[in-house]
């Protein structure tokens, strides 16, 4: 599972695999935004092992650091000081570009505000992840049917993003997010946008990716109902995680 994406790119983000350390490693992690009298510290000190294939569920209320959490751990953001390990791979070993690569290859995202580009349609804005690997058409083709019909909108391919509702257009980042066969899923709120009976349907999409797809999901949630379905949650208050279970 997942082979097909890590032919010839040749980076130091190549040919490591989390074996038994953990999908996602996360030790003392500090982040501080600004300094002196008006720093804001973010995260202080976080640290937790996710394995392979588990759904965890971060909570938390507004300002408690999830973002920044999520934001360091998908790298696109660096620490103040502390460790972040992706798939084996130490985030702070690698340059710019071979952060891009990772970000890209191994790493799906999911925001609250769907992020999907307008002017192309459903498909086409699936198969972005796929143009930026460079797969070749073929692929690119099969690939985006096979993924929007997993998503449940397969009557849907050649709808631009105001030609569809809020949950379609998250199951189409989903869809986007799922692209290169990643190894972690981060999504940041993913039903902020939406009612609470089409949050549940796009919650228990994720639910089925994960199993189905063998993915990693780190989700940011206010919602109990979300939480619910997750493998575990984690709350975080200031920066710190104060409950894991
Ligand atoms: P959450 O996602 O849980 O709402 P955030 O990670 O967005 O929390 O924010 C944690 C804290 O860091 C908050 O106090 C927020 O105001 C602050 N913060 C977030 N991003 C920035 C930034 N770019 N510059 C300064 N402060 C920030
Ligand atoms: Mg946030």
């Amino acid at each position: 599972m997942g082979g097909g994406i890590r032919e010839k790119h040749g980076t130091a983000v190549e040919d490591e695999s989390a074996g038994d350390a953990g999908m996602v490693v996360v030790q003392d992690l500090v982040r501080t935004y600004g300094s002196g009298d008006t720093a804001v510290h973010a995260v202080r000190g976080v640290s937790f092992t996710v394995p392979r294939g588990e759904l965890v569920a971060l909570k938390g209320r507004s300002g408690s650091g999830k973002t920044t959490l999520l934001n360091l751990i998908g790298g696109l953001d660096r620490p103040d000081s502390g460790r972040v390990m992706v798939d084996g791979t130490e985030l702070a070993g690698l340059g710019e570009k071979e952060l891009l690569a990772l970000r890209r290859d191994r790493i799906g995202f999911v925001f609250q505000s769907f992020g999907l580009i307008p002017i192309l349609t459903a498909a086409e804005n699936v198969a972005v992840p796929l143009r930026l690997r460079k797969a070749d058409r073929r692929e690119r083709d099969e690939r985006t049917a096979l993924l929007l019909a997993l998503v449940g909108l397969d009557g849907h391919a050649a709808q631009r993003p105001g030609e569809l509702s809020g949950g379609q257009q998250q199951r189409v980042a989903i869809a986007r997010a799922l692209a290169n066969r990643p190894a972690l899923l981060v999504a940041d709120e993913p039903t902020g946008q939406l009612d609470a009976e089409t949050g549940r349907s796009v919650m228990e999409l994720l639910r089925a990716v994960v199993r189905s797809e063998g993915v990693t999901a780190l989700v940011a949630t206010h919602d109990a109902q979300l939480i619910e379905l997750a493998d575990r949650v984690m709350e975080l208050r200031d920066g710190r995680i104060i409950l894991d279970r």
